[in-house]
């Protein structure tokens, strides 16, 4: 057996300790005699887990008391319209930063709830910086703010936050754990599961309690946070499994060191794959150096036409999904926590060789 570098967006890779856990105790989870996949999620055994992942992620992320973790299904899409359908019952109104590929389609659905004002567009940038202080109009009357603080296409991420009046709600789903956040900036912070916490059909969700103040009528009840809050995030069967590797995951960072120890390795992996395409022509990242995302990485050929040929050849030396996003083309590394430096060294060198050949 042979474990590639996979350079997947997401689903992606999980850390090899994680994954020879769960092979483990596949059969005898902490002694219940049975896999957490087969345990009722009111159990004890299963209750057990999930109230341990919880504890572990809040410990991770300093999550004050005043915070609700919620572990909620539908990925980051369903909290596209659960944000307004929950959030946006004052004005009706909500501000959202046009960042990238997400942040559109955040927009594109919240509108269907609520009247979305963009409060800053990148796109006349090509995505290539986040919004300057001067150029965000917001909204006086908006009930929130809504931020992607890393595109996971465009690798794009927020070197800082807005100054904003309204809570912040962020989009958090690719750099969720990569590095230390100060929870207390958020009025709500969510995230897909399948890039840095866990396995696909898990999405967290981080609200502050004040937030929870009634969903609107009409509002299916799983997508009701202050329902879910109240139920422990067990209105119906959650994803157990998932959550159940998260809190693996969660064990795994704490065991580390943490996020800041994340935050070091990733900038030493962002900046070693960042270093290799600046100082060659035949590589390039549009992106300004200070918004660069430490967690995707795309970059493009100077020649299109050997992409085919470069992704086979990666594919032949074990370095999986390097293709870019089919809304941006190009190549892009996606390098979350689970990627060990090692994996951008083969990477690097791997792109040099290749240069040299076809350069
Ligand atoms: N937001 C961001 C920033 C993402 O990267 C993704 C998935 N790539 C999504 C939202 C959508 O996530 P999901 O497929 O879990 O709904």
């Amino acid at each position: 057996m042979k474990r590639a570098w996979n350079f997947s967006a997401g689903p992606a890779m999980l850390p090899e300790a994680v994954l020879q856990r769960i092979a483990s105790e596949l059969l005898d989870t902490n002694g219940s005699g049975m896999s957490a996949m087969e345990m009722s999620h009111r159990g004890k055994e299963f209750l057990a887990i999930a109230e341990q992942a919880e504890a572990d992620l809040r410990e991770l992320m300093a999550i004050p008391d005043d915070y609700r973790v919620l572990f909620l299904q539908g990925g980051a899409t369903a909290l596209f319209a659960t944000l307004p359908m929950n959030l946006a019952n004052g004005s009706g109104r909500a501000d959202y930063v046009r960042s990238g590929h997400w942040s559109d389609k955040a927009i594109r659905e919240a509108s269907r709830f609520c009247k979305v004002n963009v409060a800053a567009d990148c796109e006349g940038n090509g995505f290539s910086r986040v919004p300057a202080a001067d150029e965000y109009r917001f909204d006086p009357e908006a009930d929130y703010v809504h931020i992607t603080p890393n595109e996971t296409i465009h690798g794009l991420r927020f070197p800082e936050l807005p100054s904003v009046e309204a809570p912040l709600l962020a989009d958090y789903s690719s750099s969720i754990l990569s590095e230390p956040v100060n929870v207390r900036d958020y009025g709500l912070i969510y995230a897909g599961a399948q890039k840095n916490i866990g396995p696909a059909g898990l999405c967290i969700v981080i609200v502050r309690e004040d937030q929870l103040q009634g969903a609107r009528e009409g509002t299916p009840s799983l997508m009701d946070l202050q329902a879910q809050a109240k139920a422990g995030s067990m209105l119906n069967t959650p994803p157990t499994f998932a959550w159940y590797v998260a809190g693996l995951v969660f064990q795994w960072l704490k065991a580390e060191g943490g996020l800041t120890v994340m935050a070091e390795r990733n900038g030493e992996k962002a900046a070693l794959l960042y270093g290799a395409i600046d100082a060659s022509d035949f590589y390039s990242n549009p992106v300004a150096a200070e918004c660069r995302s430490r967690m995707n990485v795309p970059f493009f050929l100077a020649d299109p036409a050997l992409e085919d040929t470069f992704k086979a050849e990666a594919k032949q030396a074990g370095l999986l999904t390097l293709g870019g996003h089919r809304a941006l083309g190009g190549l892009r590394a996606s390098i979350y926590n689970a990627m060990p430096k090692e994996g951008v060294q083969a990477l690097v060198d791997f792109m040099s060789d290749f240069e040299r050949r076809y350069g």
